[in-house]
C-alpha cells in the first residue's frame, strides 16, 4: 500500500513512500519501432509500418543535411528557443511571446495537465481519443472526464461536454482536430462554445499540415485557447521530438518558467527551423499523402463489409462490423504488417492504418483480402 510511512519507523518499501496516484498509473500503451519490431518477428524484408501516423517519407535532403552537419552537439540548447519560436511566429502568423516548444507536443500536453490539473481535478475530453490525455491526467493526480462522440460520425456531444465542464474541478478540456483515431475535426463554432465556459480549451492540431484546417486565429482573441501543433506528422520529425503551442501570452509565460529549460534539444530546434524554411517540400509529401489516402480509403471499402470513416489526417479507421479484428491485427502481424488495434470500447472491430507509400498499401491489401473474406 502506498502512502505515509509512520514517522520514524523505516519505510518497508519504497513504493510506500510513493505517491497514491502514480502507484495507480497504467504505462501509456506505445507503439514499437521498426528494428525492434523485425527482430520480434525474424523478418528481413522490413515491416509494414503503418501503426504510429508517421511520415513514411523520410524529411526533405535540406532538412537531413542540416541534421548530417549540425555543428553544435556539445553545448546546450538555447533554453528560450529564440530562433525556433521566431521561425514559427512566422509559420503559425502569430508572435513569438505566444509560442512554447516541447520535446514532442506530448511534452506540451503533459505540461499543461500538470500546470492546470492537480489531484482531485478533472479534465475533459471526447471519447475515443488520444491516450495521452488519459495517461497526463492520471500522472498529474487528475480524474479524465470522457464524453463519448457520436458512435456514427464521431462528432462532438457538445451538451455533454459543455455540462462535464460546469462543475468546479473541471480546469481543462482536451480535444483533437483532426482527431486520432477517428479523423473528423471539429469547428470553430465548436470551439467557441467551450470558450464560453472560461475553463482552459486545448485543440490538438497534431494533423493541422493534413487538414488545413486551424483555430490559430482565435488564440489572440481569448485568454483561455491553447493550439497544440507538432513536426511529428507532416515534417517526418517524429524521432527528434518537437512540437509546440500557440498560448495565451501568460499561460505561455507559466510554460516557459516551469518547463525543463533543455528538453527540446539543439539538433530538434535547428531541424525544425530548416523544415519551416523547407515547407514548400515537405507540404508536396503532406498533398501526396492526402492523394493516397483517398485512394487507400477507397480500396479497403472495398474489403467485404468494411466501412471506412472520413478522415482529413493521415490515417483512416476501419470498421469489420462482426469480425474478430483482435484475431484479423494478429495474422496482418504475423505477415509483419502493422496497424494500430483498439481495445478500446467501441473500437474493437477497427483498425486505424496510418497511409503510408504505395508499395506499403499494395502488401497491406494483398494481406487484408486474403484474409477478410465475405
Ligand atoms: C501523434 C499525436 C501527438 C503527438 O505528437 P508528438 O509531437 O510526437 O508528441 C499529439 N496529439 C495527437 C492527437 C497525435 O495523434
Amino acid at each position: 500500500m502506498p502512502g505515509k510511512p509512520r514517522s520514524k519507523e523505516k519505510a518497508s518499501s519504497v513504493r510506500e513512500l510513493l505517491l497514491p496516484h502514480i502507484a495507480r498509473v497504467q504505462a501509456y500503451a506505445s507503439v514499437r519501432p521498426p528494428d525492434i519490431l523485425e527482430e520480434e518477428s525474424g523478418r528481413e524484408r522490413g515491416a509494414v509500418k503503418l501503426d504510429a501516423n508517421e511520415n513514411p517519407y523520410a524529411p526533405t535532403a535540406r532538412v537531413r543535411e542540416a541534421i548530417a552537419a549540425f555543428p553544435h552537439l556539445n553545448i546546450y540548447p538555447d533554453p528560450e528557443q529564440a530562433h525556433l519560436r521566431k521561425a514559427l511566429a512566422e509559420y503559425a502568423g502569430l508572435g513569438p511571446e505566444r509560442i512554447v516548444a516541447g520535446a514532442g507536443s506530448d511534452e506540451l500536453i503533459d505540461l499543461l495537465v500538470r500546470i492546470f490539473v492537480g489531484v482531485g481535478d478533472v479534465a475533459v475530453t471526447a471519447t475515443p481519443t488520444f491516450g495521452m490525455y488519459r495517461f497526463s491526467t492520471q500522472v498529474a493526480g487528475g480524474r479524465l472526464v470522457e464524453v463519448p462522440r457520436d458512435p456514427d460520425d464521431f462528432s462532438l456531444d457538445m451538451h455533454g461536454l459543455l455540462q462535464a465542464l460546469q462543475g468546479g474541478a473541471a480546469k481543462i478540456v482536451l480535444l483533437a482536430s483532426p482527431n486520432n483515431p477517428t479523423g473528423n475535426t471539429i469547428s470553430r463554432r465548436e470551439v467557441e462554445a467551450l470558450l464560453e465556459t472560461g475553463r482552459l480549451v486545448v485543440v490538438d492540431e497534431a494533423y493541422y499540415e493534413f487538414s488545413g484546417e486551424s483555430v490559430a486565429s482565435l488564440v489572440p482573441h481569448h485568454d483561455n485557447l491553447v493550439v497544440l501543433r507538432t513536426f511529428s506528422k507532416w515534417a517526418g520529425l517524429a524521432g527528434l521530438r518537437v512540437g509546440y503551442g500557440l498560448f495565451p501570452q501568460e499561460v505561455a509565460a507559466t510554460l516557459c518558467a516551469v518547463k525543463p529549460p533543455y528538453s527540446v534539444s539543439t539538433l530538434a530546434q535547428a531541424a525544425a527551423i530548416v523544415a519551416v524554411e523547407d515547407r514548400q517540400a515537405l507540404l508536396g509529401t503532406v498533398r501526396t499523402l492526402v492523394h493516397d489516402r483517398e485512394g487507400l480509403g477507397k480500396a479497403l471499402a472495398g474489403l467485404p463489409g468494411a466501412r471506412v470513416y472520413p478522415s482529413r489526417a493521415n490515417f483512416l479507421l476501419v470498421r469489420f462490423p462482426g469480425r474478430d479484428v483482435a484475431a484479423l491485427n494478429r495474422r496482418l502481424r504475423e505477415r509483419g504488417i502493422y496497424v494500430r488495434y483498439f481495445t478500446t470500447p467501441g473500437l474493437e472491430d477497427c483498425l486505424r492504418i496510418s497511409v503510408g507509400q504505395p508499395e506499403d498499401h499494395r502488401r497491406l491489401l494483398v494481406a487484408l483480402r486474403e484474409e477478410v473474406k465475405p
